[in-house]
């Protein structure tokens, strides 16, 4: 399957759209935090990285969706820096405060990476949190797909997406996959620093959902192309969840995929937030899970037995 990269390298919109990345990098507005800073001279703003992509990790992943990891795996490579960076994150040693280990590639090297976890069949390329260095990996693309890239590329990121990037990205993601975490705009502020998320996360999976449509899947079960929605639960965040519920069936589509997270705890400094002490119950996960059938969404990625199973054995 050619990815859409490899079509528009092949017309020449992929290296206007490097050129473009490169000059709004000069006075970056490549995100919603806008900060204005010449990163092509060194300078750094809110998500901590210049003009460069250091990588904290990469590799064969099964802990990602069934229609991600097949057999073989997702192809994901960890960026460090991020443009969000919330307070409980996962990764928070790499989104915040940037990793010794974390390594600094140039546009050749990550071409490289992308390459080898095809070579070791991985069904996807797994791109996380890659708002802040869209420029970077339009160029790594490039020297990808003519070397022969071929698998679709997955934008993971955590939804904090501007329209200036995502136009950038238009014709050149095959799977969007944000993970909408809050809808309201007092807890945005307080846990990321973004009380603007709410309305830049229903614009920017709009925008998604208007370049990719809803998520195809081929008759491996992998997914193609389209529109994943991750949603991670949040303690005592009920209504935000049904409000994303709803969003998602009568905005975007009653089809789009959706994959509801219970595996929220308290990392980074999440303990700085009692409110944010606690994980989150069974009970919990099955009262949202019905609350998404109840808003009208028929594709739910569900947690069920079986599947974690498989992936207990592929990992
Ligand atoms: S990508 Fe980084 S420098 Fe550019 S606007 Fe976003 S946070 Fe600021």
């Amino acid at each position: 399957m050619a990815t859409k990269a490899r079509q528009a390298a092949e017309s020449g919109e992929l290296a206007e759209k490097i050129a473009r990345g490169r000059e709004i990098m000069q006075n970056c507005t490549l995100c919603p935090r806008n900060c204005s800073v010449d990163r092509t001279a060194g300078e750094t703003g809110y998500c901590g990285m210049a003009d460069r992509v250091e990588v904290a990790g990469y590799g064969p992943h099964f802990g990602e969706e069934q229609v991600l990891v097949g057999e073989k795996g997702s192809g994901t490579i960890f960026f460090c820096g991020c443009n969000l960076r919330c307070v409980f994150c996962q990764n928070y040693s790499i989104s915040h405060c940037f990793e010794e280990e974390c390594l600094t590639v140039d546009s050749g090297q990550l071409a490289a990476i992308m390459l080898g976890l095809q070579e070791q069949g991985c069904h996807n390329i797994n791109l996380v949190t890659p708002g802040h260095i869209v420029p970077h990996l339009l160029s790594a693309l490039q020297v990808a797909v003519e070397d022969g890239l071929r698998i679709p590329i997955v934008y993971n990121c955590g939804g904090y997406e501007s329209m200036t990037a995502l136009r950038l990205l238009d014709g050149i993601v095959d799977i969007y996959m944000p993970d909408i975490k809050f809808f309201s705009s007092e807890s945005a502020g307080r846990y990321a620093g973004a009380a603007d998320y709410p309305e830049t996360v229903k614009r920017a999976v709009l925008e998604m959902q208007w370049q990719v449509g809803d998520l195809q899947i081929d008759d491996r079960g992998l997914a193609e192309n389209g529109l994943l929605v991750r949603h991670l639960l949040m303690p005592d965040a009920k209504a935000d969840s049904e409000s994303i519920f709803t969003f998602l069936a009568d905005r975007v589509s009653r089809n789009c995929y959706v994959n509801i997270m219970e595996q929220y705890r308290p990392c980074g400094t999440a303990k700085a937030f009692p409110e944010l002490g606690r994980t989150i119950s069974s009970d919990y996960y099955q009262e949202m899970i019905t609350a998404a059938k109840k808003s009208g969404l028929t594709r739910i990625e569900s947690n069920d037995f079986s599947q974690l199973l498989a992936k207990l054995f592929s990992s």
